[in-house]
């Protein structure tokens, strides 16, 4: 090759590198101005496979961003909707969903191979990433108040179960993942319940009473996600299905997450039977109400006391075994076309 045409190609390659990069804050706390900030220029970045919208603002008026990944094509996909952070201590679930999508999108554009198929992925699903919908929430367990200084005082008033690094609920003391109006709200209680808003365990005094809770049930009722992973941080788990829905998904359910468990060697639970206890999730929400799959994911091992495993451990403890589980779950679902309720079957018919 002559000097000039090597030229061109190193620049060529330096370029595409020098645009194209990896942003994840791997080792320490990722916090959300941090994440939005990635999330910007990530969006610049790595066009036309993506688009950065903001589906909504927190109690505290923060935005909750969500980034679509696609690529053009006239056809229709499945949309797919990975969520983290609706309780804000655990944030091991938006790195992990930040992660996946910066390294879905390198190897999109063939810099990076964690995932080899991502552009055939593209082909059949649009990926949707929300790794915040619990802004005001992430910013108190942070101790952040950069941006929420006039909300400090009434925090500090909210019931505190323990330090603020352990905060779970919203801005206003209400735990998100028990205010969703899946028909459950009158019954769910346990043994963390608060009968006043706190820093964890109120469900709030009506179903969707939080503006977060609201502007998520608009998101999926619009969006129609054919499968919703909500990643949260204890203990190694999946919970994939409740008594109540179980019979909408003709076994898929578990055939699904039943090969990701062994993939991954997460644990699979057994069907949720008690609605006191498992009710008003988000997850519970899109199968009631939309008849589409839907798991929690609980990243990490459970240990005896409350607080999060340390910041720098996240790739040892979470992506070294779960970094392929967006992409086995897509693979799975994909497998068991043939048995797909017929919600899931006729999607594109409804
Ligand atoms: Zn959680």
């Amino acid at each position: 090759m002559n000097f000039r045409l090597f030229l061109f190609f190193f620049l060529l390659n330096f370029s595409a590198f020098a645009q194209k990069s990896y942003y994840i804050e791997d080792n320490l706390k990722y916090t959300n101005d941090a994440i939005n900030e990635d999330l910007y220029k990530i969006n610049s970045e790595f066009q036309p496979f993506v688009k950065l919208d903001t589906i909504g603002f927190s109690e505290f008026g923060l935005p909750i961003l969500t980034l679509k990944i696609h690529s053009e094509s006239t056809h229709k996909k499945y949309p797919i909707w990975l969520v983290g952070n609706i309780h804000a201590r655990e944030e091991y679930s938006s790195k992990m969903v930040m992660k996946f999508a910066n390294l879905f999108l390198l190897s999109v554009v063939g810099l990076d191979s964690t995932y080899e198929k991502a552009s055939q992925y593209l082909e059949l699903f649009d990926i949707y990433v929300s790794p915040v919908v619990n802004p005001d929430g992430l910013k108190i367990a942070h101790e952040d108040w950069a941006g929420i200084e006039q909300f400090k005082d009434s925090v500090l008033k909210i019931k505190l179960i323990d330090g603020l690094s352990a905060w779970k609920a919203n801005g206003l003391g209400v735990d998100l993942n028990s205010n969703f109006d899946d028909g459950n709200h009158l019954y769910k209680c346990t043994s963390i319940s608060q009968e006043v808003p706190a820093s964890e365990g109120y469900k709030g005094c009506f179903p969707a009473e939080a503006k977060e809770t609201i502007i998520l049930q608009n998101f999926v009722n619009e969006l129609n996600p054919i499968l919703t992973l909500s990643f949260h941080t204890k203990g190694n788990v999946l919970f994939w299905g409740d008594c109540d829905t179980y019979e909408k998904f003709n076994n898929v359910d578990s055939l699904i997450s039943g090969k990701v468990a062994r993939m991954t060697g997460i644990k699979m639970m057994n069907l949720s039977y008690n609605p006191i206890t498992y009710g008003c999730g988000l997850e519970n929400y899109i199968r009631a109400k939309l008849g589409m799959l839907a798991v929690c994911v609980e990243l990490s091992p459970m240990t005896s006391r409350r607080e999060q495993h340390p910041d720098n451990q996240f790739n040892k403890l979470v992506w070294s075994k779960v970094g392929q589980l967006p992409v086995i779950y897509l693979e799975e679902l994909l497998k068991t076309k043939e048995l797909w309720p017929s919600q899931m079957k006729d999607y594109f018919l409804n």
